[in-house]
């Protein structure tokens, strides 16, 4: 392997040690807690665990979290009511609503209802407006943590050739935007199912992103020797060597991939990390903005 690896767990411990310290200076000097409510509807296991996980981040960073579970059958009237009273509830600053939700509720609808002072997913139009413009705004957290995992590479973006690969709101499009801004300077491409030869584009790239959701959607042949890879994909194949009878694995194949990149992320341990990460980086900005 060729490649080094680019350590998520590492810069999010680094960076949730900054934020822990930022949750003590805010509690000291202005008597603030920051604090998050998780809305979970329903009993997705997946989404369970990552609530879970959302969790532990806000105690481990000294921040107060409010888990608010409702059943899969709630009325979507319910929903919007719990929201608007998040939405005036001082000690919250920052609300999440985990998705998917079941079948059945308008998540357009939902994610609407949230404040935009308190979206600290970064998800409502207001702030996805405000990133596309350059404003001042929550960044989506996954896209912000990708750019981040750039950096600590070292490679100045600037003038340099970068492709996303997917363009879901929430992964490819905002990176896409964030490459490109003046701060970063990246030319940017964007391929999508539409794009007739991903590998053309992949080839002529200092860094791909990569946000498919499918294993083996760039392999070591699409790449220019020494690009960066980003691998957000989570993807489970089956294994029955494995306890769980399936393993995770992101949308690059890591294996060939490593052999021309010069650093790549591996999965778990790069992307993910730092999606819960930005999070309470948000939460954080949400609760410092309040306080003031
Ligand atoms: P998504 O909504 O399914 O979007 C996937 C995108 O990839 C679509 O735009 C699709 O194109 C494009 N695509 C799929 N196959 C392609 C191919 N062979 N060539 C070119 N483009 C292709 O997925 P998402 O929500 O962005 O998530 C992507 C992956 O990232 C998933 O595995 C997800 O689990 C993972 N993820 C990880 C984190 C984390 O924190 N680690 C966070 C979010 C997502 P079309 O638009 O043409 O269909």
């Amino acid at each position: 392997m060729a490649a080094t690896l680019i350590d998520g767990k590492k810069l999010a411990a680094e960076m949730r040690s900054q934020i822990a310290e930022g949750v003590a200076q805010l509690k000291a000097e202005k008597g603030v807690t920051p604090g998050l409510a998780v809305i979970l509807v329903g009993d997705n296991p997946a989404s369970l665990s990552y609530v879970a996980a959302k969790e532990k981040a806000c105690a481990e960073a000294g921040m107060y979290s409010r888990e608010i579970r409702l059943p899969a059958e709630t009325p979507e009237s319910d929903l919007l009511a719990e929201i608007v009273r998040l939405n005036a509830d001082p000690a919250i600053h920052g609300i999440l609503v985990q998705l998917p939700l079941p079948r059945g509720f308008d998540e357009k609808k939902v994610i609407d209802a949230i404040a935009p002072e308190k979206d600290v997913d970064g998800f409502t139009p207001v702030n996805v407006g405000k990133m596309l413009i350059g404003e001042e705004c929550f960044l989506p957290c996954t896209p912000h943590g990708i750019v981040k995992l750039i950096e600590v590479t070292g490679m100045d973006l600037a003038g340099k050739h970068a492709v996303v690969i997917g363009r879901s709101n929430i992964v490819g499009k905002p990176v896409a935007v964030l490459l490109s801004r003046k701060s970063v300077n990246a030319t940017v491409t964007l391929c999508h199912t539409g794009t007739r030869d991903v590998g053309a584009f992949t080839r002529t790239a200092d860094v791909v992103v990569v946000a498919a959701g499918r294993p083996d959607t760039l392999t070591g042949d699409m790449l220019k020797p020494g690009a960066v890879v980003i691998d957000v994909g989570v993807n489970r194949v089956p294994d029955a060597s494995k306890p769980k009878g399936y393993r995770l694995c992101g949308d690059a194949d890591f294996e060939s991939c490593a052999a021309v990149a010069s650093a790549i992320t591996p999965v778990p341990g790069g992307v993910g990390p730092m999606t819960i990460t930005m999070l309470l980086w948000n939460t954080l900005e949400s609760a410092r903005r309040a306080a003031k």
